[in-house]
């Protein structure tokens, strides 16, 4: 594809520190980069703890454990998203229950019955817009939180920063994500505790105070020295990298704002209590077969959104009820290429394709 769907901006510091671990002969989990770059997420997010992971997949694994779910619990999980947390669900033997998402924000409907069979609730800041944190908590009172923010690095929620809702939340820093470490998680959380539960969960279990002791059954999920050094660089350069991508948005926007008005093309949209931080650009058409397929064959990677989790059969016994709007959202969304620093002659190209495949005439 001449146009990538995304690329990665590897920042020249974050080589520099790389280099500088690989001689430190640091390697493994252990190490001053996991350290600092546990310290410096924890401080750009406002958390107390983070504990660095191997990826955004096992965070979400981890944060359930840690929180004590298991066999057979119920956890709810948005009809929209990524499969992850859906799959993080199953892999400790609970069960996800979906629940669909709202026109206004595309993140997970807060208004979940209370009393529904369920023990945790995972949500997820889609597409670098955070969920409503607030009106979740209201609704569903002392069920715990887990917000994935694996999409939304840099957004805001109501004056909050993502990645410090909720009573835990999980990042994932794969290298298609705004801030990334090649392949990476976290989990965070405010809970002195908790943290010392996930920390426990990440390495083998082992007591931090007497090697080779084990009360938890643990694995090993952490996050390397060297990849922890990559994080370090990004996080330093965190604004820059989210605003960078914002910037393509507003780009975006402006070169499609004619067709957002006059034809039936819309823009992922944003609720008022929301500042996104856009991860990939997403618009949607009723009809996005042809547009997706101009752009394709114009060398431009554009893809259709996810299916619907409701929609497949692996996870049928996760639904109660029926999805309209992830289901709208899944058939008519998709995304554009994005990636910090993308040129604007590129930006132009994709509009460009754009405006010709919806004014073309019907026949
Ligand atoms: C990318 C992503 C993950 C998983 O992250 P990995 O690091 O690839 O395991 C989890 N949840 C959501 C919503 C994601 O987009």
């Amino acid at each position: 594809m001449k146009i990538p769907l995304s690329s990665v901006k590897l920042m020249p510091n974050a080589v520099e520190l790389v280099k500088e671990a690989l001689q430190s002969g640091w390697i493994s989990g252990t190490g001053e980069y996991v350290t600092r770059f546990e310290h410096d997420l924890a401080e750009r997010v406002n958390r107390a703890h983070a504990v660095a992971c191997s990826n955004g997949t096992l965070a979400l694994e981890i944060a359930l454990r840690a929180l004590d779910i298991g066999p057979g619990d119920g956890v709810i999980v948005p009809a929209l998203t990524f499969v992850a947390p859906a799959a993080a669900v199953r892999a400790i033997g609970a069960k996800p229950v979906f629940v669909d998402v709202t026109e206004e924000s595309w993140t997970i409907n807060p208004s979940i019955d209370p009393y529904g069979d369920y023990e945790a609730i995972i949500a997820v800041d889609l597409l670098g817009h955070p969920f409503d944190c607030n009106t979740l908590m209201r609704c569903t009172e002392g069920c715990p939180i887990i917000e994935d923010a694996a999409e939304a690095h840099g957004a805001w929620y109501e004056g909050l920063r993502v990645g410090s809702l909720g009573d835990v939340s999980t990042f994932s820093f794969h290298a298609n994500k705004t801030i990334t470490t090649g392949e990476g998680g976290a989990i965070l959380t405010d809970d002195p505790e908790l943290a010392q539960k996930i920390r426990l969960r990440v390495n083998h279990g082992m007591s931090p105070d007497r090697p080779y002791w084990h009360d938890v059954v643990g694995t090993n999920a952490r996050m390397t020295n060297l990849t922890a050094a990559i994080g370090v660089g990004h996080v330093y350069h965190w604004n820059e990298l989210v605003e960078a991508r914002n910037l393509v948005a507003r780009k975006y926007d402006e070169r499609l704002r004619d067709l957002f008005q006059n034809t039936e093309l819309y823009r992922r949209p944003v609720a008022a209590w929301a500042t996104e931080a856009c991860w990939l650009y997403t618009v949607a058409h009723p009809n996005r077969q042809p547009i997706i397929d101009a752009l394709r064959s114009r060398g431009i990677d554009s893809r259709p959104i996810w299916t619907a989790l409701c929609d497949l059969p692996l996870y049928r016994e996760s639904c109660q009820g029926e999805y309209p709007v992830a289901r709208k959202i899944a058939t008519e969304a998709f995304w554009l290429p994005t990636w910090a620093g993308m040129p604007d002659s590129a930006i132009d190209e994709v509009c460009e394709v754009i405006h010709d495949a919806i004014r073309q005439p019907v026949r």
